[in-house]
């Protein structure tokens, strides 16, 4: 069995690298272990704005023009949910922040100047609120699952772990059990630590916990965002989340998760609710927090792409049309967004 490329890991990094690759005709399968998923659990926000400081992220302006046409697409159209963020401000002196923030270049493209009044009698927020347009958010469950259906049925997905001792890289024509490839990119999330090639980039795992909550008569149709973000989901189902830690015990949820989240919904509204799902799982992340791609060093056709952090949703289109450059030999890597930063 040979194609041209083999990728390890079918979260958002490794399906937009089987859509690009699709794209421009040239084959692939994908080995995946269906197990420890940031995407799967990701809530999908799209959002070019750190809307804890009022600034841009790094890059925002390409990310949103190359990531948001991708995704745009109609055969994206179940999972592509556009929705402003209505940002609650806190004080006046967050007020006085938004005005100045939507004034700045990169910003005013995002940040509406004008503060609203709330009109939603059960949401507290007497300081009003900012409207950050050209956001929504991405149903990744759904997406995944789908393209996975389809790769499954084009022979093109094995569900199971990579056997790292199975590769053979000593030829050019890399054999892995019974498929001959050109190339292997691992798009592997946290799964990288255990990767005998790429487990020395500075990947640090970071869990994130949320919920979905069922909370009546809240009424919301924007995504609204104070400590957490709450994302309408339709018939009053709101996703909650979410919660940042570095040190954790294990991959489960927690109780103190869960606290801190209720805690942060119980100051947006009085409304009675009830919890339906507690979930958890970890965000690739980078101390740059700069995604990275790149070749091994010695094994000229063995890539990585991860580190895509709390932004998978906006980097991953943008990752997999440079990768796919670099793996035809047409397009360089950024020197930003390079494993070389970690030599
Ligand atoms: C709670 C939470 C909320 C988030 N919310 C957002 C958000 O709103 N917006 C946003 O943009 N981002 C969000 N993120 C971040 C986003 O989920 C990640 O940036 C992104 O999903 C990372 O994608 P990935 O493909 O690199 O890794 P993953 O999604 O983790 O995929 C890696 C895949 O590789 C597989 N794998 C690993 N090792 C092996 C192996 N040896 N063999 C076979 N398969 C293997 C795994 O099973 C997995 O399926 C959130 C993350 C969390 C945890």
């Amino acid at each position: 069995m040979q194609r041209d490329v083999l990728i390890v890991g079918f979260g958002l990094a490794g399906w937009a690298l089987t859509e690009v690759l699709k794209e421009q005709g040239i084959s692939f399968v994908v080995i995946d272990a269906q197990k420890n998923s940031s995407s799967r659990v990701a809530t999908g926000i799209y959002n070019p704005v750190v809307l804890k400081r009022f600034r841009a992220v790094w890059y925002a302006n390409a990310l949103m023009e190359h990531s948001i046409s991708f995704y745009t697409q109609p055969k994206y159209k179940a999972a592509f949910h556009p929705m402003p963020i209505h940002r609650i401000l806190a004080s006046v002196s967050e007020q006085n922040d938004w005005t100045v923030a939507s004034d700045k270049v990169d910003l005013s493209n995002y940040l509406h100047p004008k503060i609203l009044y709330n009109t939603n009698p059960n949401v507290f927020a007497p300081y009003g609120l900012g409207l950050v347009h050209r956001t929504g958010w991405i149903d990744t469950n759904t997406l995944l699952t789908q393209s996975q259906k389809e790769l499954e049925q084009q022979h093109c997905f094995v569900g199971e772990g990579f056997d790292y001792d199975a590769l053979d890289v000593s030829a050019n024509v890399l054999r892995y059990k019974d498929w001959k490839v050109n190339q292997v990119v691992f798009a592997e999330g946290v799964g990288v630590l255990k990767n005998p090639w790429f487990s020395n980039l500075s990947i640090i795992p970071n869990k994130g916990e949320w919920l979905i909550v069922l909370c009546k008569g809240l009424g919301l149709h924007t995504i609204l965002k104070s400590g957490v973000f709450v994302v309408p989901l339709g018939d009053d189902k709101y996703r909650i989340g979410a919660t940042y830690a570095r040190e954790f015990e294990n991959s489960l949820p927690t109780e103190d998760g869960k606290t801190w989240l209720l805690a942060q919904f119980e100051k947006l509204t009085a409304l009675p609710f009830e919890v339906l799902e507690h979930s958890a799982g970890f965000r690739p992340t980078v101390p740059d927090r700069r995604p990275i791609i790149g070749l091994h060093s010695e094994h000229k056709n063995i890539w990585c792409v991860n580190g895509l952090g709390s932004r998978g949703v906006l980097w991953a289109p943008y990752l997999a049309t440079m990768l796919v450059g670099a793996l035809k030999g047409s397009q360089t890597v950024m020197p930003e967004l390079s494993l070389t930063r970690f030599w």
